[in-house]
């Protein structure tokens, strides 16, 4: 089978994304390699393709017994033959599970790494396969091998022994973390022979990020969950005690949210996981324990109630949401206070040696936080790689280029009362320091106990902020703080006194600017989606619903969010119709088809909706950057591929394709671009064309009603442009 081939019976894709191709040529070629993708980017496949391509048994060793069983019986489903052998199973199970790897009838084996070693599973995998043994080797989360990685695992070291026990077979080592050292740990550790390395993009461009100033925890996490109702959010929390506590208060407000961290017992653990997966819960409240295991690949929203203690946590954790490669949003309450607590719980419980090199991590995140540059930009940069925003506006998903930089009116002589309050006590308290509260107290004209009896109200700045909320004042001083006009100090209850930039920003009178907080401001985002039918959407999400309590599987491994939009968009009448949808492979057609043609069925004649809207079936996937080059692609242009064809023979993305085949066409004026566009829709594209006239793809796309995907307008535009006569002198 080829790889399309298989990409196409299993799964359902309609192309690899970038780098998985070139990783599963390297394993089919019998090369170790070290592939570091960002969560959600799609290692799984990476290890899961060579072995129905090839048949050849792969090994998989994987940290977790819930994310092995996950991952087989999503694989069950799609009639991949896998299993995964590990302490969770009877001896009679156990048994089992040998003898049809002995047969031959298991190509892709998970196991935990403390077993692989054992004897019992040496003698199994050396008659697997009638007999041929292991053929190749994955190690998922190998970062898990590093004293330096983020979750160091003691018997990943046992793993270093597989070399000499398998020397025919390659390795693959795959992680998310991507730190230098890292890297060269794995490689060392693992015992890798050259290994090929494939590092990943970093960008994810589906997400939005956005940083807000935290001034009213609840409200702010209520409003960003509530903003997407029916769709999973989990809010991340440092303490145990905080997601208790914001638990309950969420809850209070009607929420359904459950509380997850390690301190629970762990069958309670297991059901707030289940109950997540299978789509029963949809909001989670967490500390940084409820991450490895967690697939669930519609999450669409990740809050972090208080900044995490890395640029890597940040990331990690912010991966979680829109693994699927719909638009999804991340969200930062972010005050310097909880900066001042990290530093105290860094030095207070980091080893000595390790204090510097955490602080230093802690402003790495700390600089992301109150950057005035794209978020996208930084984030990708602090991974060592450059960043070309997709648009002339910028990278369309992060509120520093969707908002702009909205400065608070008459911030200058805002700053310098805060700035001359902060003085006048100073001056008459000397090191006795007062809290940012009592300070925005005085500020806001407070005549509360504490403000009264230090006679607080005598300041000249005593009311001169009145009108604004506390919350507010405190937000303004928190950015002074970051611009280091005001020093906080550190310590439980950290004071606020005057830096010597301060007082000089006053004696020169120079301009301070304070940012407005962008709250509930929310446009557009950058990924295109398909017009589905939001009625028929919730139907088929109920049906999934159904069929994840029935069967107590996940509910994402029966359909992702960007399947059942594609059906409830284009609403097919027949199997193969159902086929065309992105993620629906052979099996899931045959076991669920009829169901979910009789969903569609029964809702379109409800209301009268027509049938086989395929045009309208825009493909969510993000744009990928290119690789590959053009000239590989030319003789499958030449040879009328369409751009699904070419995308799974090269490789590439659909986008990455597409873009290519637009220079193509301009570069060899080919007599008709038939094979990639309708010519129906090729005239209806030239009329718009001939009413917004030829330059930016947008105001064509709006002319069209978004009917049209900028794939197919990209490509008649060239085609348009290549049949003018070159301008000339
Ligand atoms: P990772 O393990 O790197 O975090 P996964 O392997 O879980 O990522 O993949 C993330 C999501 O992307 C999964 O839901 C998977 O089905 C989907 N995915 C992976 N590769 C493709 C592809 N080529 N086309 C469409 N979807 C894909
Ligand atoms: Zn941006």
């Amino acid at each position: 089978m080829t790889v399309g081939e298989a990409l196409r019976k299993f799964w359902g894709f309609e192309g690899l994304r970038p780098l998985q191709g070139e990783v599963v040529e390297a394993a089919l070629q019998g090369q170790d390699a070290l592939a570091v993708m960002p969560t959600g980017g799609g290692k799984s496949l990476c290890f899961q393709l060579p072995p129905v391509v090839d048949g050849g048994l792969s090994v998989v060793v994987s940290p977790l017994i819930s994310l092995m069983k996950d991952q087989v019986d999503a694989l069950r489903l799609i009639g991949y033959p896998a299993a995964a052998l590990h302490s969770g199973l009877s001896g009679a199970e156990a048994q089992e599970i040998k003898g049809r790897l002995g047969a031959g009838d298991v190509k892709l084996l998970y196991v935990s790494p403390e077993r692989v070693m054992t004897a019992g599973m040496m003698d199994a995998l050396d008659g697997a396969d009638m007999g041929r043994g292991v053929r190749r080797i994955a190690i998922d989360e190998a970062h898990c091998v590093s004293q330096w990685g983020h979750d160091f695992r003691p018997e990943y070291r046992i793993l270093a022994r597989l070399r000499d026990r398998f020397p025919a077979a390659p390795i693959h080592a795959f992680t998310a973390t991507a730190t230098p050292r890292v890297r060269k740990d794995i490689v060392e550790q693992l015992r890798l022979r050259e290994p090929r390395l494939f590092v990943g993009r970093f960008d994810r461009p589906n997400l939005t990020y956005r940083v807000v100033p935290k001034t009213n925890l609840l409200s702010q996490v209520l409003e960003a969950v509530q903003a997407h109702p029916e769709d999973a959010s989990i809010v991340y929390c440092i303490s145990r005690k905080d997601t208790e506590r914001l638990g309950e208060a969420l809850r209070a407000k009607g929420v359904n949210a459950a509380v997850y961290h390690a301190g629970l017992e762990p069958e309670r653990r297991r059901e707030v996981s289940e109950a997540f997966a299978q789509d029963r819960v949809n909001v989670v409240v967490a500390t940084v324990a409820f991450g490895m295991g967690i697939d669930r690949s519609n999450v669409r929203c990740v809050v972090h109630a208080s900044i995490p203690k890395s640029i890597e946590a940040y990331q990690q954790e912010t991966g979680r949401a829109g693994r699927d490669g719909l638009p999804s949003e991340c969200l930062l309450l972010y005050t310097p206070g909880d900066i001042a607590s990290w530093r105290r719980l860094i030095s207070e419980s980091s080893a000595p040696e390790r204090v510097p090199y955490d602080l230093g991590l802690l402003d790495d995140v700390r600089r992301y936080a109150v950057t005035q540059g794209c978020r996208h930009r930084f984030l990708s940069e602090h991974f060592g790689q450059d960043y070309t925003p997709p648009n002339e506006e910028g990278c369309g998903a992060c509120d520093l280029c969707l908002d702009g930089f909205k400065e608070v009116e008459g911030s200058t002589k805002k700053a310098h009362r805060i700035l001359a309050t902060v003085g006048d006590l100073v001056r008459r308290h000397g090191t006795f320091l007062f809290g940012a509260g009592h300070i925005a107290a005085i500020l806001t004209g407070s005549r509360k106990q504490e403000v009264l009896q230090h006679g607080h109200d005598e300041l000249r700045g005593h009311g001169c902020l009145t009108g604004y909320s506390p919350s507010q004042v405190s937000d303004w001083i928190g950015q002074l703080v970051d611009q280091g006009l005001l020093v906080r100090t550190e310590g439980r209850f950290p004071q606020i006194t005057l830096a010597e930039a301060g007082a000089g920003a006053l004696r020169d009178r120079q301009e301070v600017a304070l940012r407005e907080a962008p709250a509930g401001r929310r446009r557009e985002r950058g990924v295109l989606l398909p017009d589905a039918d939001q009625a028929l959407y919730a139907d088929l999400r109920a049906y999934r619903t159904r069929l994840a309590t029935e069967r107590s599987l996940p509910a994402y491994i029966f359909f992702h969010d960007a399947t059942l939009l594609g059906i409830a968009a284009a609403r097919p009448s027949t199997v193969e119709g159902l086929r065309g949808v992105p993620g629906l492979g052979e099996s899931k057609v045959k076991e669920f088809g009829a169901d979910l043609l009789q969903i569609v069925e029964t809702h379109s004649r409800e209301r009268g909706l027509s049938r086989d809207q395929f045009a309208e079936v825009a493909r969510p996937v993000p744009a990928a950057p290119r690789t590959g080059s053009a000239e590989t692609l030319a003789p499958l242009f030449a040879r009328g591929l369409t751009v699904a064809e070419a995308a799974v023979e090269s490789g590439l993305a659909p986008s990455t394709v597409s873009g290519y085949l637009a220079e193509w066409i301009r570069d060899t004026r080919p007599p008709s671009i038939d094979p990639w566009v309708d010519p129906g829709v090729q005239d209806q594209v030239r009329e718009a064309l001939e009413a917004v006239g030829i330059g930016r793809l947008k105001p064509v796309f709006e002319e069209l009603g978004g009917a049209v995907p900028y794939e197919q307008i990209r490509v008649v535009v060239a085609y348009e442009l290549s049949r003018e006569p070159a301008v000339s002198g």
